[in-house]
């Protein structure tokens, strides 16, 4: 009989697992692969929709355009998970798995900061980044405010690539002048793992004016002032915020979360319940919370479940690499190559930024979307 495998979310991690299990395992597995929203985004597309360098539409992987026959999609919201026995209940009515994988990512709760719906922009969202677009469309100038509001934070690189893209922005459209910059971050350096990168970007902020105001955090907006950790506030015209994360209302109902995420075992990436993994945002494994990540710990899984499910021993571990790229803005790309394994301090080496790798990132979303969709797509027009 085929194992069954229930895979949640088709994420980075949740599409790299299914694609993975499905295309070694054949008729052995039957794998249902559960999530609720029209399709897949690249968090990278969300810049590209917000700045104008991409129409909307072009960033939409439709679930409905996933091409793997292996693959059964279900569109449904999860609305309670046993990790007893890998019972789960959805809008669709229940599923039991042999094995499961939750990888649901991180909610955004933009009402959790006051004043952020009312008186900002968050860009973390697809909705929200799509907003964003229209309102930067609008923009005449004036004091732009980039700001984190809670940690943990995906993509930790993000605010900073924002900020700088902001400066592209204004500069091509004639309003740069008559702009400030200003980004708030919880970290004390912009890449924490990599010197190297670190001071790349603290260069680039200082050749183009923007100011950084590290280890704070926007607590709210009031009367065109950000609220600062510290006390401090900063006026603007255009708050573009990192909305809070927590883990989903489902995941913290089931009783897998411990301090807000999913413990897992950070080489295997099992939970404490037998047959359960959980990989990328959803957990607290140690890496930054990046599609990178989460796709590497998605192919760890899968291959321990196709040793499973041929009877042998799992014996892949997750070594914690991931190659970011990283955003200067005016086409040019820096790629920062970091490993976060358990135990040891993060290391981190920077190459670039240059414009030849602007193909490179093209190629690395490029890749995806044909393993994941089998189709061709390029992030923008060449
Ligand atoms: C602006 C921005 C830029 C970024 N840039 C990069 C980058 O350059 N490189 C990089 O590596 N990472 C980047 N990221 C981070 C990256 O997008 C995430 O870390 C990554 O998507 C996490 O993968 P995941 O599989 O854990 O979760 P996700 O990709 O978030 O997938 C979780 C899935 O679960 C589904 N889901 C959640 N709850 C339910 C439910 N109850 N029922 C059904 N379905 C549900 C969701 O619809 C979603 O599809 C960026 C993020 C942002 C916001």
């Amino acid at each position: 009989m085929a194992t069954r495998v229930v895979v949640l979310g088709a994420g980075f991690g949740g599409l790299e697992v299914a694609t993975t299990v499905t295309r070694e395992c054949g008729p052995d597995v039957e794998l249902t692969l559960i999530d609720r929203a029209e399709g897949f985004v690249f968090g990278f597309s969300k810049l590209d929709v917000m700045f104008g360098r991409t129409p909307p539409g072009r960033v939409l992987h439709r679930y409905a355009d996933l091409v793997n026959p292996g693959v059964r999609f279900v569109s449904a919201t999860v609305t309670a998970i046993d990790p007893h026995t890998r019972r789960i209940e959805t809008t669709a009515g229940p599923f039991e798995a042999d094995l499961l994988v939750v990888a649901l990512g991180a909610d955004l709760h933009p009402e959790a900061t006051p004043g952020l719906l009312e008186g900002g922009n968050e860009f973390y969202t697809v909705d929200g980044a799509f907003r964003a677009r229209e309102v930067l469309e609008r923009f005449d100038g004036g004091r732009v405010v980039v700001a984190v509001t809670s940690t943990p934070f995906k993509c930790p690189p993000a605010p900073s690539e924002t900020a700088l893209l902001m400066h592209e922005f204004l500069t091509s459209r004639g309003l740069r002048d008559r702009s400030e910059i200003a980004l708030v971050m919880p970290l004390g350096t912009p890449i924490p793992p990599s010197p190297d990168a670190s001071a790349a970007v603290l260069a680039a902020f200082a050749e183009h004016g923007i100011e950084w105001h590290p280890e704070r955090l926007v607590r709210g907006l009031s009367d065109g002032k950000a609220l600062l950790s510290d006390g401090g506030e900063l006026p603007y015209d255009l708050f573009l915020g990192v909305p809070v994360h927590r883990v989903p209302e489902v995941v913290a109902a089931s009783g897998m979360a411990v301090d807000g995420w999913v413990p897992v075992d950070p080489l295997t990436l099992e939970t404490r319940f037998p047959g359960v993994y959980a990989i990328g945002d959803v957990t607290s494994v140690g890496t930054p919370k990046a599609g990178v990540f989460a796709e590497g710990q998605g192919a760890v899984a899968a291959e321990r479940i196709v040793a499973t499910i041929r009877g042998d021993a799992p014996e892949t571990r997750y070594e914690g690499r991931g190659i970011c790229y990283l955003e200067f803005g005016h086409d040019r790309i820096a790629k920062v190559d970091v490993t976060f394994r358990a135990g040891e301090k993060p290391v981190g080496t920077l190459v670039g930024p240059s414009v030849a790798f602007t193909a490179d990132k093209t190629g690395f979303g490029a890749e995806r979307i044909r393993r994941w969709f089998g189709r061709d797509w390029t992030p923008a027009d060449q």
